[in-house]
């Protein structure tokens, strides 16, 4: 038996779930159990919320997960990464409130940027040699330049809409994520057989796709 972590409710759920389903699994699921067992291979499904992922498969509490590589890497183990999805495309851009002058990160020194990424964010910088001050907020970062708290901000991008909602507009893309799978760096041999099963049926599943 193999236990695979995903998304409790949110913008992984769904599509974490068809992949399942698509790779031919049966399994009943409800949305208030916290786990469910496939009927027709030795998978057991976990529903967490998706910060918790990479921890809980470092540790080995799950085997694998399906997380943003946004997650993945901001939590520092972006080793755990085995096969890309190719779903949850989006990206980590930098914004800046619309009528400020923007021309480069270098303009970004020592301002004070507020984000959820900050370990993301801050490598970034560093590789830019660009020293700001970042503010961690886990919630509602678009609104921060507005009530005072931030000169910029630095969060997820799909459309661009919530930006120009909040009077911001993007400058620099930080990050490109989608969502992986990810496994346990130390599998049995019996579990790892059974993840390379999992991987290949992934496979012909986004082949399909295609
Ligand atoms: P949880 O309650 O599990 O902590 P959350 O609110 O942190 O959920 P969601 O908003 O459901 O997370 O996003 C989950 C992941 O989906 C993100 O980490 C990112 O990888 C991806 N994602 C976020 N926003 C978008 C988007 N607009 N389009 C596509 N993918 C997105
Ligand atoms: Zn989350």
């Amino acid at each position: 038996m193999i236990r695979l972590a995903i998304q409790k409710s949110g913008r992984l759920s769904e599509d974490s779930l068809s992949l399942i389903r698509e790779c031919g699994i049966s399994f009943v699921s409800s949305s208030y159990k916290l786990k469910t067992e496939a009927t027709n291979f030795p998978l057991e499904i976990l529903y967490l919320r998706d910060d918790d992922i990479p921890g809980y498969v470092q540790d080995g509490v799950a085997d694998l997960g399906v997380v943003g590589q946004n997650v993945l890497v901001e939590a520092g183990l972006p080793e755990l990464e085995v096969e890309p999805l190719g779903f949850s495309k989006c990206r980590l851009s930098l914004a800046v409130p619309r009528g400020e002058a923007y021309a480069s990160v270098a303009d970004l020194q020592g301002k004070n940027i507020a984000t959820s990424y900050p370990q993301i964010l801050g490598t970034y910088l560093a590789g830019h040699g660009v020293q700001a001050n970042l503010h961690t907020i886990s919630g509602s970062v678009e609104i921060a330049p507005s009530i005072g708290l931030a000169d910029a901000i630095c969060d997820i991008v799909s459309s661009g809409s919530t930006l120009l909602g909040n009077g911001l507009r993007e400058v620099e893309t930080v990050f490109r994520s989608e969502a992986v799978l990810i496994a346990n760096r130390a599998l049995s041999a019996e579990k790892q057989a059974l993840l390379e099963q999992l991987q290949f049926r992934m496979q012909a599943v986004r082949r399909a796709r295609r």
